[in-house]
């Protein structure tokens, strides 16, 4: 490599025992190492080929118009994309804030009121805390509120088994929610839900579903 400049300047080799033109010497010296500016011509790019065909595109978020990411819900606002406009993704603060506050009403109904009340609610895809606190378990497969035997499975038998497997693992199987995309824990995977939050209760089921009930907004009787 011994065409390299830096390589000249460093032993001082004289251009004419090179047998290189004069005139390279006495120019002055760049200060710096870097190249002369040079301004690179503008070639027109060519629109890429069908390699970009293979990622997906980024869907539209129908609440706040960014690209809402390739999860369940918006990155931005937590919309949750196959549900109505306002049903977000519950925080997992509100997550935690409702586990308190299941253990709350627990101790103030001598469980046995919490569990009448549970029994009652899991048909609006809700615990008691959840209801209080206008969150809701959805199931994803069906894009709609969890029925009663879905809630049932996801409280009693999933929360079972996972509480026995979290007794031998220091309680993560709790915190699962923290690392999860869309804030799953493990009982919602067994029961393919999602809880959201649905403060104008918009996923409510409908009391009496009538077979032409056209209008969601008409009370029957
Ligand atoms: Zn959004």
């Amino acid at each position: 490599m011994t065409d390299n400049p830096d390589e000249h300047r460093g032993t001082r080799v004289q251009p004419e025992a090179r047998g290189e033109p004069r005139q390279w010497d006495q120019r002055p010296q760049h200060p710096s190492t870097n190249p002369p500016p040079f301004t690179p011509q503008p070639t027109p790019q060519p629109t890429p080929p069908a390699t970009s065909m293979a990622l997906t595109p980024p869907t539209e978020c129908p609440a706040c118009g960014k690209p809402a990411g390739e999860e369940l819900s918006c990155q931005f606002c937590n919309q949750v994309l196959f549900l109505p406009q306002g049903i977000t993704l519950s925080t997992a603060g509100l997550r935690f804030g409702g586990y308190l506050l299941e253990f709350v009403l627990m101790i103030c109904t001598l469980v046995i009121g919490w569990v009448i009340w549970a029994l009652i609610v899991f048909q609006y895809g809700q615990t008691p805390a959840k209801q209080l606190l206008h969150m809701r378990v959805v199931c994803i497969p069906q894009a709609r509120t969890a029925g009663w035997l879905r809630m049932f499975f996801r409280e009693v038998i999933a929360k079972t088994l996972i509480g026995f497997l979290a007794s031998f693992t220091l309680l993560i199987p709790y915190f699962w929610l923290l690392w999860d995309k869309n804030r799953q824990e493990l009982w919602d995977k067994m029961a393919t839900t999602l809880v959201v939050s649905d403060p104008r209760d918009l996923l409510r089921p409908q009391p009496q579903p009538q077979l032409s009930d056209s209008q969601a907004g008409t009370p029957q009787r």
